[in-house]
């Protein structure tokens, strides 16, 4: 579900063009919450590439 997707309630358009206050106070509260989302599984990804390569690592020396 993508928030651009959304039309609001005070005015009737799209919550991401941000024609009223009340669509620009959604849109930024929405782009927080999706900045978020977005930023976490790239940060969970980079942390597993970094253990996978310390286990590698790990596992050649002691072999
Ligand atoms: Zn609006």
């Amino acid at each position: 579900m993508t928030y651009d997707r959304l039309v609001c309630a005070n005015c009737a358009a799209p919550v991401s063009e941000g024609r009223c206050p009340v669509c620009r106070a959604n849109r930024e509260r929405l782009q927080q919450e999706y900045g978020f989302a977005g930023w976490n599984p790239m940060a969970l990804i980079a942390l597993l590439v970094v253990l996978i390569a310390a286990v590698a690592l790990l596992a050649h020396q002691t072999v």
